[in-house]
């Protein structure tokens, strides 16, 4: 191994340490707004809640109970979308059906639930991010419990956005040592890629989503150049209001319904290096990144837990994750 590789372990070791003695707590920003969902909520008011508010995701809340309820994903909104393709004579219910229902409907479409974990917000950056990638899950809650009731109290959200920005932000005197080119790193997925084109229905890559378990699918023109990124997130417009039957709409109708700050989508070549990754997470709204050849044909994808597995995981010793 030469130079560039003891650089970039130096690098790679210096961000452990950095996610060691930071908590989840740190992550977050000095004063932000919390909405927290009702699980006695209409799904269908759910949805506009979340489009009001410009968020994708919400905690929910059990007040008979008083306890936190797991999480409001874009995962849900698709699994009442696959249950309504699988029981179509079911459409005037959907209309009715509320929050609390999804155990349930995760129970009809036959699909494991998602486990909902949850770190207490002084617990190690580092922690978040290893339970992150051993349960796959996106988004993890900061539940705290309250001194005086002892009652759970959900304190934010932490996302790998957030803490792959965090990182960025203020570890640069060692995402700057990652000099590897994404080549050398195999960072993302470039064999069997799931991909689909802008005259597909929006039923047709929710489909493909499901089946590869992705949250993002790249829309290509017939000689692979790459248009756009359909995205989990972009669903949530399409069923506002109950308008399930018009998921046969076509991919470019529905993005030409994305909200204004939509920030386009990113792509890099794979012969960038790591650093100009964190440079690009540092100062944009991404959440993949689409690589590319000179042509802007489709080479591959790099997905946020890609890159925080990378930056976790390689090279170390009790490497139980990238195996399972
Ligand atoms: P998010 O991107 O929402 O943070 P995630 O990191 O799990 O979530 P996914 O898009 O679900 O991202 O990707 C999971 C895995 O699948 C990653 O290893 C990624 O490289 C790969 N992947 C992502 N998109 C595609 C795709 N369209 N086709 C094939 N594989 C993909």
């Amino acid at each position: 191994s030469g130079p560039l590789d003891k650089e970039q372990m130096q690098g790679l070791r210096g961000v452990r340490e950095f996610l060691k003695v930071r908590t989840s707590y740190d992550v977050l920003p000095l004063s932000f707004r919390l909405v927290v969902l009702d699980n006695d909520l209409l799904i269908k008011k759910s949805l506009n809640i979340l489009i009001q508010n410009g968020i994708v995701s919400a905690p929910l809340w059990d007040s008979r109970k008083s306890s936190f309820a797991g999480l409001l994903t874009s995962t849900d909104f698709i699994n009442v979308i696959q249950y309504y393709c699988q029981f179509p004579d079911e459409i005037g219910n959907i209309d009715q059906f509320r929050l609390s229902s999804l155990r349930d409907i995760e129970r009809a479409i036959g699909v494991e639930p998602l486990e909902t974990v949850s770190v207490h917000p002084m617990r190690p950056l580092y922690e978040a991010c290893r339970r992150m990638l051993k349960t796959r899950a996106r988004r993890i809650p900061l539940v705290d419990v309250d001194g005086e009731t002892g009652r759970e109290m959900v304190v934010s959200v932490i996302t790998q956005y957030r803490i792959l920005k965090f990182i960025a932000v203020n570890n640069e005197q060692h995402t700057m040592l990652l000099k590897k080119p994404v080549r050398d790193l195999g960072l993302g997925t470039y064999t069997n890629l799931a991909t689909a084109t802008m005259g597909s229905s929006v039923l047709d890559v929710i489909h493909l989503m499901v089946k590869y378990n992705i949250s993002a699918v790249p829309i290509l023109d017939q000689d692979n150049t790459v248009l756009n990124l359909f995205e989990a997130v972009d669903v949530i417009p399409c069923i506002k209001g109950g308008a399930y039957d018009e998921l046969s709409a076509t991919v470019a109708e529905a993005m030409s319904r994305r909200s204004e700050d939509f920030g386009g989508i990113y792509t890099c070549n794979e012969d960038d290096r790591l650093d100009s990754i964190f440079d690009t997470i540092r100062k944009s709204r991404v959440h993949r990144l689409v690589v590319v050849d000179d042509d802007n044909r489709l080479k591959g994808i790099i997905s946020l837990s890609d890159i925080l597995k990378y930056v976790l995981l390689y090279g170390e010793e009790d490497d139980d994750i990238r195996s399972g």
